[in-house]
Formats: C-alpha cells, sequence, structure tokens
C-alpha cells in the first residue's frame, strides 16, 4: 500500500541546466581544520552541498565512531564560509535534536538504520512537524520495501522533502564493489515513484577510488538526479573509508570527466529515428514472447510424457546442457554469459513450475 502524498515526495533538486545535484565533505568529521579544509576546496568545485559524519555507525566496535556533537559547530561553519547548506547522518532521536539544534540544513539517514523500522520510527517521530529535508539511503540489504517504508515513515509525519540515496547493497565476500549496485532495485524505485528524486553515492558502493568513475558515470547514464562523493584533505589519513574518499584535486578530475545526459530531446531527427528503433524493439520484444510461449507449450507437451511414463520433472543432466550450451552460444554472440545464465535459468524454473502443476494434476 502507498501513501497518498507520493506526488510531494521530492526536493526538486534537480538544477536549471540539468546537472547533478553534488554532495560532498569528507565521511566524517575528524577536525575542525580538516573539516574547513576540505570544505573550502571542494567547494570552489561547484558542490551545493557539505556533508560530514558525525556519529558512525560501524560495522565492528573498535573502529572509529565518530566525534558526536562537539564536531557539528565545525560542519556549521564550513557551511556558513562557503555559503552552502550542510548535512550530516543521524541514527537516532538524540542525533536529531543535536543536529537540529546546530542548525544542520539537511539529515540523512545511513544505510545501517533504515533497515531498522524502529529506529527510523523514532528519528520520525523526533522530525514531526519539522520543516527540514531528509535523504534516506536504502537499507544495507536489498529490500525494496524497507527501503519505501522508511520514506513513508517520514513522508507520515510531515515530511515532504525526501529524497532517497543509492548506496548500494552488502553482500559476503562482494567480488568487485564494496557494496552491489543492484541497479535494477533504484529503477524499480523511480518506476513506482517517479517524483522522489534519487541520488547514487559511488562512494559506498565502490569503496575504492579507481571505481569511483565508473559507478558514478552509470547513475548520470541512468539519469540519477544527484551524487553524493566522499572527499577528504587528506584521503590515506582519513578516520574512516580511507580507500574510497578522493582529495580535492581527485574530487575535481572525476568531476571534469563525468558527463551528464539530457532526458530527453526535441531534435527532429534524433527523435524520428529513436522511434523506428524503438518500434523494431517493441516488434521483436513481441516475438520474444511469442517464441517463449511456443517453447512453454512444447514443455508443457513434455509434462503429459513425463507424468504418462512416471519420470521426475527434473532431469539434471539435460538442464546442464541447456544451460551450458546456451553460454557457449552467448561468448558466440558477444552477450554476457552472467546475463544468458540468468535468462535461461529463469525460462528453466518457469518450465519446471508448469510441468510439476501438469504433474499434480
Ligand atoms: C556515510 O555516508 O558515511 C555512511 C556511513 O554511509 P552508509 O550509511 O551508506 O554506510
Ligand atoms: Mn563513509
Amino acid at each position: 500500500m502507498d501513501l497518498l502524498n507520493i506526488t510531494n515526495w521530492g526536493l526538486n533538486i534537480s538544477k536549471k541546466d540539468g546537472s547533478p545535484l553534488l554532495i560532498s565533505g569528507p565521511c566524517s568529521a575528524e577536525t575542525k581544520e580538516q573539516v574547513a579544509d576540505t570544505c573550502q576546496q571542494i567547494a570552489a568545485l561547484g558542490i551545493d552541498i557539505l556533508r560530514a559524519g558525525i556519529w558512525k555507525p560501524r560495522t565492528r566496535p573498535g573502529s572509529f565512531e565518530g566525534l558526536g556533537s562537539i564536531a557539528l559547530p565545525w560542519l556549521i561553519e564550513a557551511g556558513k564560509t562557503n555559503k552552502l547548506p550542510v548535512c550530516c547522518e543521524v541514527a537516532n532521536a538524540f542525533h536529531v535534536q543535536e543536529a537540529l539544534k546546530h542548525g544542520v540544513d539537511i539529515l540523512w539517514i545511513g544505510a545501517r538504520t533504515t533497515v531498522n523500522p524502529f529506529a527510523v520510527q523514532e528519528i520520525a517521530d523526533a522530525l514531526q512537524h519539522k520543516d527540514i529535508p531528509v535523504f534516506v539511503k536504502n537499507p544495507v540489504n536489498p529490500d525494496l520495501e524497507l527501503w519505501i517504508g522508511a520514506i513513508e515513515r517520514l513522508n507520515k509525519v510531515g515530511i515532504r522533502k525526501i529524497a532517497a540515496i543509492h548506496r548500494g547493497f552488502s553482500v559476503y565476500n562482494s567480488p568487485k564493489y564494496r557494496n552491489q549496485p543492484q541497479w535494477e532495485i533504484p529503477i524499480e524505485l523511480h518506476r513506482r515513484y517517479p517524483n522522489l528524486e534519487i541520488i547514487c553515492d559511488p562512494s559506498h558502493i565502490a569503496g575504492k577510488r579507481a571505481l569511483l568513475y565508473e559507478i558514478a558515470q552509470k547513475a548520470l547514464d541512468l539519469n540519477f538526479d544527484g551524487l553524493m562523493i566522499e572527499a577528504h584533505i587528506h584521503p590515506d589519513q582519513a578516520w574512516s573509508d580511507a580507500l574510497q574518499q578522493l582529495n580535492p584535486e581527485g574530487l575535481d578530475k572525476l568531476l571534469k570527466q563525468l558527463t551528464s545526459r539530457q532526458t530527453e530531446s526535441d531534435n527532429p531527427d534524433y527523435l524520428r529515428k529513436i522511434h523506428a528503433f524503438r518500434e523494431l524493439i517493441d516488434q521483436l520484444d513481441s516475438e520474444t514472447l511469442d517464441l517463449i510461449d511456443e517453447r512453454m507449450k512444447i514443455v508443457r507437451k513434455i509434462g503429459h510424457y513425463k507424468k504418462a511414463s512416471n519420470i521426475a520433472v527434473l532431469q539434471i543432466e539435460r538442464w546442464k546442457y541447456v544451460r551450458e550450451m546456451c553460454i557457449k552460444k552467448a561468448e558466440k554472440l558477444g552477450i554476457s554469459s552472467k546475463f544468458v545464465e540468468e535468462f535461461i535459468s529463469t525460462i528453466h524454473n518457469e518450465s519446471i513450475d508448469q510441468q510439476t502443476t501438469i504433474m499434480r494434476n
């Protein structure tokens, strides 16, 4: 069930020139000088909002857990000096009270908090009747409903300026990224709530500097509304997330490399070509479904033969053969074998379901 006020969601953060909203600053506020120097240098790069972690929910005890309220005036001062709004993470009602008391402009709820409805509700209750924008990071696990639920809790207490932050999803032994992007989840969020702006946090997805560009560019290619990128005056000495933070020079370089794309074009030539291609795609999608339907008809026939002959639905050797044949063909065609493997597995699962139904009836 969705809440009614969906059309009011969103910060209206899109800038006139269509460029993404940029949020940057250190993972954690460490010293007055570190906050001041970092913010001063990155503000000069056209950043829109400054960030710094004041309270840090860390995975393991013993890691740096943030300096707490003592660091809030440093962030506020950096905002005033550079004439930029500032944001920080809040994880409970006390953090909210402290951040509001000091004058933080925007709050964000971190991934380890979004995951916990009691914690989100506590924050929402502390924000009742307050007019402050809130960013909601996705929960650590790939659960879209939990992400939406956190947004709804804020919406219910009257917070109207809400944006989502996609920071990736944690998996055990992540092969490449610190957190898996699973782009299909923010895409589905966007499909369901087109007015809700989504910001990408490449820093916590990538986990290392070298991967920031590909994630940030992909987010722009997917038309995300903004980017939150961690920056630190001396990243290698950072007290948290040292590997993923950029120094101001690195941030400048990254921002210059990024290309932001338009959502639409009114160029008649472009529109004519894209329309023709889309007609082809629609035709091919329809033919693909007809082929899958043909395949399912045969699958059902086989189901009836298996039932009559008392043969089990799953023939593991046959499945191995089909899977390998498709993967080999994918390699020849230059299509990702991971995609083909998932595609044929999905079709195979549907085939099994259909034959199982036949066996039971
Ligand atoms: C952060 O932004 O520094 C942070 C802790 O993020 P996340 O909640 O995404 O882990
Ligand atoms: Mn961080």
